[in-house]
Formats: C-alpha cells, structure tokens, sequence
C-alpha cells in the first residue's frame, strides 16, 4: 500500500467544491457517467484496433444504490487504470483543472455552468460524496487498485480483488445530499442528462415475460423473468443516416424526447454537417394550436449524445425557438451561457446553417408535394413569417416557399401572386395593390364587397403580419398593401370604368352637410362616393397608414413601443349611387333624416365591430322599436 499527498496548494477541496458549484450539483451523475462512456468508448477502439486482445462483447454501465452502506455506486467494463494511471490521471491532472478553476473564479461572479467549461469532471463527485472509492482493473495484466479520498488533500491507494476489467466509482453519500439515494432522483438525472448516451445504461432489474412457446395452451401463463433495466437509448435516431431512417422512426423518436407531447409533428429536418464544424440533429415543427408545452418541451442541446441543456438561444436563430428536437455538437462549449455564446463566431456559424436547412427543407417539402404542404401552411406560418422579417437570408429564399392564402381558400407563391393579380388589382401608378384581411369574421362584409368587385383578398391573420408586410413593401417593388376596410380603396385600384353619378355636385355637398350635422362626430369624414348603387350605402374605412401604426404599436415593433396615443380617425364612406342616399337627400322631415342617418351609421359601425357597449344597447333597443311600430 501506497499513501501520499496530493499536490494542490488549497486545504482542502470537498468544500470548496461544494461551496463554488453548489447550484448545479445534480450533474456529478452526468461527469461521472461521461468518464464511464469515456472508459468503455476507448476499449471498443483498443479492441478495434487489435490493441486489446479480447472480444469487445456488449459492455454496459451499472448504476446502483445502496440504502443501508449509504452509496451511489457506478461501474463500467471499460478500459480501467493501473495503480500509476491513477496516481497520473485521478492524483494530477484533474487537481490542474482544479487550480484552473480557483484562479478563474477569482474575477467571475457565481456561474452555474462552470464545471464543463473547467473540466473538474471526476471531482464533481465530492459535491455530494463525503468519501469517494475507486476501484479499478486496467485491461492491462496489473492488479486491481482502491484509492480513497474524502475530499481533504490525503488520498489512499492500495491493492484490491477486483478480477473483473473495468472501474467501480462509489460515492459515499453526504448527509446533505441524501436525495441522491432516492431512487427516483437518480432515474429522473439518469432520464435528463443520460437518456441519449452510447453505452447502455442498467438501473435496476424489471420482470419480462417470456414468449409462449409456439404449442402452448391457451390458457397458459407467461412466464416472468427478471431483465436489466436499460434506462437509455444508446442509438438515437439523430445518430443514424436519414436514409436510414422512415417517417415513422421520426415520429416515434419524436415521442421517446417528449413522453408527454401526444401530438404528432408535423415534419422533421435532419440536420447533418462536419465541415466546418460538426453538428447533427433532428428538428421538428410541431403543431403549435393549442400553445400547451411550449415552455416545457424546447430543443435540446447534446454533446457527444450527452445532454447538456435545453437553453439553445443563441445556437438556433429566434424564429426557430418554438421548433422541438435535439442538436448535437462536440463544437459548442459545454458552459452554455448566453453571453458567452453571442460572442461566439463558431455558434453564430452553426445558427446560419441551421437558418439555411430549414429554407431548403421548406423548398423540399413545398416541391415534393405542395397540396400537403398548403394543408400545414397554418400551422407553420408563424414560424416562417418570424423567420422572414428576421432574417435576410430566410426572407431571400421565402419566395421559393412562404405560402399568401387567400380568403376563399387559395395559396399563392410570391410570383404566382404577381401574375394572377396584376391585370385586376393595379392602381394608377402601376403598384400592385394586395388587399388582404386580418380576421376573415370581423372583416368580412368588406370581404365580401371586394369579392363582389372581382378582387381576391389575402388571409393573413398572424400577429406579426404588419412586420411582414412593412418587410415585403420595403423588399418588393412596385407593390401596396391594403387592408379591406382601408380607405380609398376605390382610388387604389384602377377600375374599369367608374360608377356615373346620380348626384350633382350641388347635392353632393348637401347630402355631405346633413350627414356631418347628424353624426356630429370629428373621428368621422366624411366622404361622398360614386360607388356602384348595389354597394353598401355607408360604410366605415380606417386610413391604412394610421391602422398601422396602431397595428406596430400594438406588437411592439419598429421601436414604438410607449409612443402611444394615435388618434381614431375613421372615413365614414357614403354611397351617392345608393337608394338610402337619395331617400335621405329628398326627406323633408329632419327628424327621421336624422334618424336615418343615425340608424345607418350604427349600421356601418357594426360591419366594423366599432358598435358596442351603451351604444350597442341603445341601437339593439331602438331596432327593436322599430319592428313593433
Ligand atoms: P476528464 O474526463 O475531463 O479528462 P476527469 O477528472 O473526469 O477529467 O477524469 C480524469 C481522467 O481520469 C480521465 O481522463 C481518465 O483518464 C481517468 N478516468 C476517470 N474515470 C475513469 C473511468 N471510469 N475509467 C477509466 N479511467 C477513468
């Protein structure tokens, strides 16, 4: 038996560690685990190689509790260390990691994340462990070795009997961490950090029965055997060649992820690069209706099939943050802080790509079959609209792929739009202009009057169409949009041949007097058109510019935020062709003239959802007088 010190400049380490890590101490499970995949890895390759002489077999690691003894046990049938490699690895080269850490901590203030990023890996055990054994058999012909240390700089190493290849790490449980003698703690870390790793994992036995021979009788039991529990999925489907892999292997990996999502995805991307950094992944669209699970079930970052959080921004473009699924990258710094990946040319790299294979799919998928891909179209677009008004490079390509549905049920492309439209929707100065209604039921009697005109009038009822359409009329030439219930409508867009007037001027102007007096209102002007006569004979319009303003303000963008206090201003459009114009005109009892007009503007109020409260009452009981009369 050997004793020594160990060659680090503090007292003692089980402290420190714990006081400096403390937040994170969970992940002691995750390093010690890595190290025992570590083990096991570097034997495969050694066997591989013809280094090791010994058949590679189907290692596993084992986890395992031990109430009584008060430990956390974990074993591996991997490489192991001789008595020197210990000394080598255990004794030095982690303690310079350890002295790392002390003389950067000095200028960091607490940062959760600082293990990976120090590379303490082994050492984290003594955040929960009052005394950590290891017990190891190299592959080497060397006897076994233990080494003890309970955190204070003295270790012991000594002779053991393991016969078996490969290391036990067994912690000696600390009074305040006992939590991590419950057995469903450790399966819930083991579920986090391990689900996905390369080596399987055993966590206990469960019963499995044993299939009927062929000739049983039918009433014959099952017979139940005692199996080990293999907690992970050593092959994850992200790990695997898309073309090894069908729509159903998606699918059900979807649901391995996310046990608790019962819905199915919409579509994946497979992500796949080595050059110049290395990533793979799989990234869904999920049905995002019912907005439950949004927070809970988001990407999730590994590392080598370790996870490592599920906190990507940064690493994936915003727009892309409602997406589910997993990315995997050796390249990403284990210590994923938000202002350290921001700053990072790497990350901003692998953000761009993943932007670009999300375009292309969406061509792909757009391509490959366009009806099915119209049918998901709602379920997307927030997400592809997000991306176009966000970033350059997604909005350039969009056109191959960013759908503009229309009321009655069609899909456009950016170019398809420009042909069919243009012959009937350009104005006098040969701007295309894009009607287009935000919610097809309060809108929808302008829906209908533009339909009637022979127009087609787009759906587009995200919150975040005013950005798109600002980004679109700043992008594209040439072109307009309008809102149905817009102001001039009639002056945007170039008509075959206009309405002839039943009115004179002279009328004109007094009809425009009696109705001002009547209404008597400054958020309404009032404006006499020549509309055709089976036109409504009032109707409300909001000047397009003012509406979007009020639209920004509303979603927070272009900086107006606080701005605050547009003014209503409403156009209160009167038909001079409708019958109701010329009733009111001609009737010589400025009581019911009044009353007409009063009556005709709740009217128009109401196709605009302007009319509520008292207002609404009042008109809703006078209408009902006037049935009775
Ligand atoms: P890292 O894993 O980052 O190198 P660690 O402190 O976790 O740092 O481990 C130090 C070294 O100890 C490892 O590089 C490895 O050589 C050795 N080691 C740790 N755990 C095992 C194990 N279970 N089997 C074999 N070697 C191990």
């Amino acid at each position: 038996m050997t004793q020594g010190n160990i060659n680090v400049s503090v007292e003692n380490i089980f402290p420190l560690i714990k006081k400096f890590l403390y937040s994170d101490h969970e992940i002691f499970l995750r390093e010690l685990i890595s190290n025992a995949t570590d083990a096991t890895l570097k034997l495969k390759h050694l066997t591989s190689i013809g280094e090791i002489k010994t058949d590679y077999g189907t290692p596993k690691i084992e986890v395992a509790i031990d109430k009584d003894a008060k430990t956390l046990t974990i074993s591996d049938q991997g490489i192991g260390m001789t008595g020197a490699e210990v000394e080598k690895y255990i004794n030095q080269i982690a303690f310079s990691g350890a002295e790392e850490f002390l003389e950067k901590y000095k200028d960091t203030s607490k940062d959760s994340g600082i293990i990976g990023h120090f590379g303490l890996g082994f050492y984290s055990a003594f955040m929960v462990a009052e005394k950590v054994e290891i017990v190891t058999k190299s592959y080497k012909d060397e006897p076994a070795v233990r080494w003890i240390c309970d955190g204070s700089p003295v270790y012991t190493l000594e002779e053991a009997d393991k016969t078996k290849r490969g290391t036990d790490i067994i912690l000696h449980i600390a009074e305040d961490s006992t939590e991590f003698l419950e057995e469903s703690r450790i399966r819930e870390l083991l579920l986090k950090y391990n689900k996905f790793m390369p080596v399987p994992i055993k966590f206990g036995t469960k019963t499995e029965s044993l299939p009927l021979p062929e000739d049983a009788a039918e009433d014959a039991k099952a017979e139940t055997v005692e199996v080990d529990n293999i907690i992970n999925n050593p092959t994850p489907a992200w790990t695997k060649a898309p073309s090894e892999l069908t729509d159903a292997d998606y699918k059900q990996f979807y649901h391995e992820l996310y046990p608790m999502q019962f819905e199915e995805p919409l579509f994946n991307i497979h992500l796949n690069v080595d050059y110049p950094f290395n990533l793979t992944g799989i990234l869904y669209f999920p049905k995002l209706t019912n907005g439950l699970n949004i927070e809970k079930d988001k990407i999730q970052l590994y590392q080598n099939q370790v996870y490592v959080t599920d906190e990507v921004k940064g690493i994936v473009p915003d727009f892309l943050m409602l997406l589910r699924g997993v990315i995997d990258s050796p390249d990403i710094p284990l210590n994923v802080s938000r202002s350290y990946l921001q700053a990072d040319g790497a990350v901003k790299k692998i953000s761009s790509y993943i932007t670009k294979k999300v375009a292309d799919k969406m061509v792909s998928l757009f391509n490959e079959n366009r009806e099915d891909y119209e049918k998901k179209w709602n379920d997307i677009k927030i997400v592809i609209e997000y991306g176009m008004i966000s970033e350059d490079k997604f909005f350039d390509k969009s056109d191959k792929f960013a759908l503009y549905p229309t009321t009655d049920g069609k899909y456009y492309l950016w170019s398809e739009l420009e042909e069919k439209l243009k012959p009937m929707q350009t104005d006098k100065d040969g701007n295309l202009v894009l009607l287009y209604a935000t919610n097809e039921h309060d809108q929808h009697s302008y829906v209908q009057a533009a339909n009637d005109k022979g127009y087609e009038v787009l759906l587009l009822d995200s919150p975040i169409v005013p950005h798109l359409i600002q980004k679109l009329e700043t992008s594209k030439e040439k072109i307009s949009f309008a809102r149905v219930d817009a102001d001039h409508l009639n002056n945007l867009i170039k008509k075959e041949d206009s309405a002839i007037s039943k009115l004179n001027e002279e009328e004109k102007e007094s009809l425009k007097k009696n109705i001002e007096e009547a209404v008597n209102d400054t958020k309404f002007s009032v404006q006499i058109e020549d509309l055709e006569s089976t036109e409504a004979p009032f109707m409300i319009t909001q000047p397009e510019f003012m509406r979007r303003m009020k639209d920004m303000q509303a979603t927070g963008g272009g900086g107006m935020f606080g701005m605050g206090g547009f003014p209503e201003m409403y156009n209160l459009v009167v038909n001079s062709n409708s019958e109701l114009a010329s009733e009111i005109l001609k009737n010589e009892n400025a009581e019911e003239k009044n009353t007409k007009i009063k009556y005709a503007l709740d009217l128009a109020k109401l196709s605009q959802n302007l009319l509520k409260g008292k207002d609404l009452t009042d008109f809703i009981q006078r209408s009902y007088q006037q049935l009775s009369k």
